[in-house]
């Protein structure tokens, strides 16, 4: 694992949650392609290109194999070298969002099963390195330009090192292999061209004074990017400011209510817009579990039944209809900070409840996780005072801090180079090579 406030002079090992407890899996599968070991507790099997079911229960995991039932608490396998990978499923991918789905991944070097709370949890333990040439291209597809597949790939490490989230220490890994952390498919979309971004960056991170970047990254911005402490608990990072995400082009004052409705009805030249990336074309270049859509800018409605009883939900609320929702305020990118809604209970009371920071906002106003709280809120259909319907009108995808996919994709398209590209997104960082 990670070794908190280090920064490394040598390759770390990372271990990456890949099937978790939450996921209550009571049967995991894999296919070993080549030669591999099991260890199960104290038990070697020498195993070649074989299929295994790994079974989980109170008492601990089982497998069969030759016809016997072999039950361990913790199981390894480790493949004899580095062509050889195993085959596992079902894996989650887009856990707790809207287009979750169950997939097969191809990972290499060591998997650990063990059992947490009566269900399998499987770590995938493998150097930097490796996890790296696989997950910038499990973001983003391998026809990005290379400056794109280096910065992303920069940024990931970046990310990793710093090591500032931790979210899942208490469960023995580093980062799970999902949106939460960084989605991580295994070797699964690995090309060439991934590989030789991480083998031409080896080691490189973005540092920030004596600290590696917590480099943040989103899908699209919208045209402004979003500061540190807007978004997250904690001090400011001085690398992570409201600015547009152009060059000569000063940031609009997105915390004006006007002037962030002109911002969405207008199509900026941003790095992230359809001037240096049409949307159209976006489809070849991003990762293949993204729904197809708008990033930039984009419409949707939600009906007042579905909404109502969402926030309900949500909320422990027992409101009969949502009367209005008001954004109070806006940080410099216009994603909320403060979201003020009122809602009507079974005797026609008007209630008043305010919710805070954009992830919150965005949970509570759709239940597929709104793409971005950058967005207008206009109540569409009024019956007898009682929207039929709320219509969201916003700008990017995702918390819009530090690199923007999109953007850089843009960037990138149009001859900007790494260095380019993360000056721009992480200003007054510098590139170092730590190992
Ligand atoms: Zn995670
Ligand atoms: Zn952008």
């Amino acid at each position: 694992m990670l070794i908190p406030d280090q920064i490394p002079d040598r390759e770390p090992i990372l271990r990456v949650g890949i099937v978790l407890p939450e996921d209550r899996r009571s049967t995991v599968n894999f296919f070993i392609h080549g030669k591999a070991t099991i260890m199960a507790d104290d038990q070697y099997l020498q195993v070649e290109s074989l299929p295994f079911g790994i079974d989980a229960n109170d008492e601990g995991l089982s497998f069969m194999y030759r016809g016997v039932r072999i039950r361990a608490k913790y199981i390894s396998v480790t493949p004899e070298d580095e062509h050889d990978h195993a085959e596992v499923w079902p894996v989650v991918a887009g856990r707790g969002f809207h287009w979750c789905k169950d997939i097969t991944v191809k990972l290499i070097s060591k998997l650990e099963f063990s059992v947490s709370d009566g269900f399998i949890m499987l770590i995938n333990e493998l150097p930097l390195e490796q996890y790296l040439a696989s997950v910038a291209t499990s973001e983003m597809s391998a026809a990005c330009p290379e400056a794109m597949i280096e910065a992303q790939t920069i940024v990931a490490r970046s990310w990793m090192l710093a090591n500032v989230e931790k979210k899942h220490v208490n469960l023995g890994f580093d980062v799970c292999n999902d949106d939460c952390c960084q989605r991580f498919q295994g070797i699964t979309h690995m090309t060439d061209h991934s590989l030789k971004a991480a083998q031409k960056t080896r080691g490189m991170v973005l540092m920030y004074e004596a600290r590696i970047c917590d480099a943040r990254y989103s899908k699209s911005c919208g045209g402004v990017m979003e500061k540190y402490e807007n978004l997250w608990e904690g001090a400011g990072l001085p690398y992570m400011q409201n600015l547009a995400d152009a060059k000569n082009f000063p940031a609009p004052d997105l915390t004006d209510e006007q002037e962030f409705r002109r911002w969405i009805h207008a199509q900026p030249e941003v790095f992230c817009s359809g001037h240096f990336i049409p949307e159209q074309d976006l489809q070849q270049y991003l990762g293949n579990v993204d729904e197809a859509g708008h990033y930039f800018r984009w419409q949707t409605d939600i009906q007042q039944e579905e909404l109502t009883s969402h926030i309900n939900q949500k909320l422990g609320l027992n409101a009969i209809y949502i009367h209005s929702m008001q954004p109070i305020s806006r940080a410099g990118s216009g994603r909320m900070l403060e979201l003020l809604i009122t809602y009507a209970d079974h005797s026609g009371t008007l209630h008043h409840i305010t919710i805070y920071k954009d992830y919150h906002v965005r949970d509570i106003l759709h239940p597929s996780f709104l793409y971005s709280s950058a967005c207008l809120i206009d109540a569409i259909g009024m019956e007898e005072g009682i929207p039929a319907s709320f219509r969201y009108t916003g700008g990017g995808w995702g918390h819009g801090a530090g690199l923007c996919q999109i953007g850089a994709l843009g960037m990138s398209l149009h001859g900007y180079s790494v260095e380019d590209i993360l000056s721009h997104y992480y200003p007054g960082s510098f590139l170092t090579t730590l190992y």
